[in-house]
């Protein structure tokens, strides 16, 4: 079956940015999720066509691909059996998207897939969100997190066994770690696998389990590592820890720890892509006459000029004074945004000179009639 462009799957313009893509699918992967419809095999076949589309489009690198070579520049990513939704759980920002929706759905089941008939299962990957404020996310920053997780058993060295025990291979299936149940039928004989429920698929059982970890080959543990995070991240980003996770019982390869970034709130500036917008309040008369003025900045206070006759809302830009590309291909603007302050509470001698310069200016709306109100709808244009 030719495939859809995956733009059109999800609805988009080519060229649509990245929220656009997370919102469009979120909102696609809700309606058609297969829990929400159950034995309809149109809306699987429209989830998976969305997960499939969201999977590359939300892959600056697969995207480039996309974008240049079409279907055919990213087809190598999904292996020769075709995409698999459930291959999604292993993917990207989840949790992120989703929230708890179905949290369990993701995490839970599709783990065990890639546990042998005979192999200790994988450990669990952790997540967790570190906070950083813009400075931080700005300059790129290093951090500690302590973090509780199950770590290899020392005693044991992850057998389970106590030190002396011997492993078995376990009686109920002789060690191969599955059973076959043989059930007939009008039908005829069907053979149903599963995995044993005495060794849990292991294959071999423990006389003597180690005291330090009851025979599970693992501890919870509280660790400490350290997180380089790179200048530019935002919000919904992760950096994935490999072999940071759950170490797996008996022996079982860990798993990642992802840690997703959360950007807080900054008191004077806000966050805009790569450039970052703050609000300067300035006097009338510093607006009308010109002055150089002191900005904040992530990397210090600058100074900047009002030219005279700076209009309510109009903004500057200083170049690159916002946060670096997260990819290193640049660097973004911070836009200083000119409030123009009224007093509130004028002193007699500022009401005089107001006075004179509402009568001055009265007497010249009188003198230039129209063009004197032209000119002030000029600069709200
Ligand atoms: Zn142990
Ligand atoms: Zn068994």
């Amino acid at each position: 079956m030719e495939k859809r462009d995956y733009y059109e799957v999800l609805g988009l313009q080519q060229g649509a940015d990245s929220a656009a893509i997370k919102s469009s699918y979120r909102k696609l992967a809700l309606k058609y999720h297969p829990d929400r419809n159950p034995d309809d095999a149109a809306a699987e076949a429209k989830f998976k066509e969305a997960s499939e589309a969201y999977e590359v489009l939300s892959d600056d690198d697969k995207r480039a691909k996309y974008d240049r070579f079409g279907h055919a520049g990213v087809e190598n990513n999904f292996g020769q059996g075709g995409f698999q939704w459930s291959d999604f759980s292993h993917a990207t920002d989840f949790e992120d998207i989703f929230g708890d929706v179905f949290g369990n759905l993701f995490s839970g089941g599709g783990r065990g897939r890639s546990r042998g008939p005979s192999g200790p299962p994988k450990g669990r990957d952790l997540r967790i969100t570190l906070e950083l404020s813009l400075e931080e996310v700005a300059q790129g920053v290093e951090k500690k997190i302590n973090l509780t997780r199950q770590q290899r058993c020392k005693v044991c060295d992850g057998a389970g066994a106590a030190p002396g025990a011997q492993t078995e291979p376990c009686g109920t299936c002789n060690g191969i770690g599955q059973v076959q149940q043989v059930s007939r039928s009008f039908f005829g004989q069907s053979v149903t696998v599963t995995a044993c429920p005495t060794c849990s698929g292991e294959g071999k059982i423990i006389s003597d389990p180690c005291r330090e970890c009851s025979g599970e080959g693992r501890v919870r543990e509280t660790a400490s590592i350290t997180v380089r995070i790179p200048a530019g991240v935002s919000t919904g980003n992760y950096i994935p820890l490999r072999g940071q996770g759950d170490v797996g019982s008996r022996g079982g390869l860990a798993g990642d720890c992802l840690v997703f970034i959360e950007e807080l709130e900054h008191d004077q500036f806000t966050r805009e892509g790569n450039d970052i917008l703050l609000r300067l309040p300035v006097t009338i008369s510093q607006a009308a006459l010109g002055d150089d003025v002191e900005v904040q900045t992530l990397h210090g206070v600058v100074k900047m000029k009002i030219p005279e006759g700076t209009q309510a809302g109009r903004v500057f830009r200083l170049r690159g004074k916002g946060v670096p590309d997260v990819d290193g291909r640049g660097h973004g603007d911070e836009l200083v945004e000119v409030i123009i302050w009224t007093p509130t509470d004028l002193n007699s001698e500022e009401r005089q000179l107001f006075e004179r310069l509402d009568e001055i200016q009265q007497q010249r709306a009188a003198n230039e009639g129209k063009g004197f109100l032209d000119r002030m709808l000029e600069a709200l244009s």
